[in-house]
């Protein structure tokens, strides 16, 4: 984040100071009921659950391991994995492209320094160099590769295995791509990499339906699956000008379980049209070398003040748009230990590691060293997200929302969304306050860890937080009461 007013008032005490001494976030639950409610015309691809599959197809291509290699944990995993999504795609291709499914030819290979056996693309040989850190889809000999050495054992000791499998269905999806001719289209790289988030999207919500006796997706398993969208990803560097439009480039986080979820909720038919129809892509740059310096994390110090004097600027206005009053909470900080604010219904154990806005006396209370260390380890708009979640309480407490418990939370999210929307930087002076590179992915990291960092039970889950939040970004103010008015 960034606060321009800051700026502008600092070069103003500069002059001053020469002329006088003075110095100054649908639980997956919930998504899963969406896509069983049947085929449904505004989500198309829907369809109720079928009965699970029970064995592997004759005709699937195999992971070959190759030779030297330590057997790993996810082996057989992988083997159920990689089996799953060959007859998933044996029932889907057909349907969504009104042409038989070609069989997966070249297969899955693990690729490691010490393989000895070569793997071959196209009558070359595939050096494990070209596949160190990533995994791949070779479209001249249809095959998958993958780096087995690093890639795979840090994603499944990271994440759990249901990471493994998210991975090798997003470059499935390029397999797909290549049947479907979209990747003789010459399309951005983004464009192709969003359709391929989409169908691994489309994979998991039939594993975590339980339509396949070979792999199931719990709602954990569903969240690692998102956490591998954020990890497994090609870092954008925006000081040398690198955009998501860049070739190569899969997109943030944002965008990408954006996708993800697109195809989760919509089936392999919604992704279909993302070809020509992209989903929107949020493309974010550093506008001042003091943003570049500090990657655009502004000080610690300013965080709260400059948080909330937006907050206030941007719910105020809204309010008296719409002919209200907005008073805007009081915030302050405890320290982790206490002592804390008194508010009604508060326990001790609430307050630690915590934000929490108190509705009979207006306030918005924070752990210090709670934020201090979420700041330090995922970025300042972390905090922001935060803060705002609980400013959007207050919003809702001031509009009589009744909204409760899970509902509640996710339009906390929504509203959170529709501020951040306003601070999309848009390349104008009289923006006080604007959001850098890397802030939306803070907040798609902070939503997926905040619960294990918290251990309370999540008041919703974070594939819906996250929905919610894109929901009120991407589509504003009216979008998040239809949303929530539809549940
Ligand atoms: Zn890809």
């Amino acid at each position: 984040m960034r606060n321009k007013l800051s700026i502008v008032v600092a070069a103003g005490c500069l002059v001053l100071a020469a002329c006088s001494s003075t110095d100054p976030g649908l639980s997956i639950s919930r998504s899963l009921s969406l896509v069983s409610r049947g085929p449904d015309a505004s989500v198309p691809g829907t369809t109720t659950a079928s009965a699970p599959s029970t064995q592997t197809d004759a005709n699937d291509a195999k992971v070959d391991f190759g030779t030297n290699r330590t057997p790993k944990e996810y082996d057989s995993y992988l083997n159920n994995v990689v089996a799953d999504i060959q007859d998933f795609w044996r029932a889907e291709y057909p349907k969504v492209y009104d042409e038989p499914y070609r069989e997966f030819s070249g297969g899955f290979f693990a690729m490691y320094p010490s393989r000895s056996d070569d793997v071959e693309a196209c009558g070359e040989k595939l050096p494990f160099d070209e596949i160190a850190d990533n995994a791949r889809y070779f479209s001249c000999g249809d095959l998958i590769a993958w780096d087995d050495d690093k890639l795979l054992p840090d994603l499944a000791a990271q994440l759990g295995t249901s990471a493994v499998a998210t991975v090798i269905a997003h470059e499935f999806g390029h397999a797909i791509q290549q049947r479907s001719g979209v990747l003789d289209l010459q399309q951005p790289t983004v464009v192709t990499e969003q359709q391929a988030d989409c169908f691994a999207g489309a994979w998991s919500a039939h594993a975590a339906r339980g339509e396949s006796s070979l792999v199931t997706f719990t709602d954990a398993e569903v969240k690692a699956g998102l956490a591998a969208m954020v990890l497994v990803r090609d870092p954008l560097d925006p000081t040398i000008g690198e955009t998501v439009f860049e070739e190569g480039g899969h997109g943030t986080a944002f965008d990408r379980v954006g996708a993800f979820q697109h195809g989760f909720i919509g089936g392999a038919q919604a992704c279909k049209p993302l070809i020509d129809t992209p989903l929107p892509l949020i493309n974010l740059t550093f506008t001042s070398t003091d943003d570049i310096a500090n990657q655009g994390n502004m000080p610690y110090s300013d965080l709260q003040a400059s948080v909330t004097d937006d907050l206030k600027r941007f719910w105020s206005a809204t309010f008296t748009t719409n002919q209200r009053t907005f008073e805007a909470p009081t915030v302050i900080a405890y320290n982790q230990d206490g002592p804390y604010p008194t508010c009604d219904g508060v326990t001790p154990a609430q307050w630690r590691s915590n934000v929490v806005y108190c509705p009979s006396i207006n306030l918005i209370a924070y752990d210090n060293d709670f934020a201090i260390n979420l700041y330090s380890s995922y970025g300042d708009f972390s905090i922001g997200y935060l803060l705002s979640n609980a400013w959007s309480d207050a919003v809702q407490t001031q509009l009589n929302s009744t909204l409760e418990s899970e509902n509640r939370a996710l339009m906390n999210d929504c509203l959170t969304g529709v501020w951040t929307k306003d601070i999309v930087p848009i390349g104008s002076q009289s923006q006080p306050f604007a959001i850098s590179p890397g802030d939306l992915d803070e907040v798609i990291t902070t939503a997926l860890i905040i619960d294990d960092i918290t251990g309370r039970p999540p008041a919703a889950s974070a594939f819906d937080r996250i929905s919610s939040f894109r929901t009120g970004v991407l589509d504003g103010l009216g979008a998040c009461t239809k949303r929530l008015a539809a549940d």
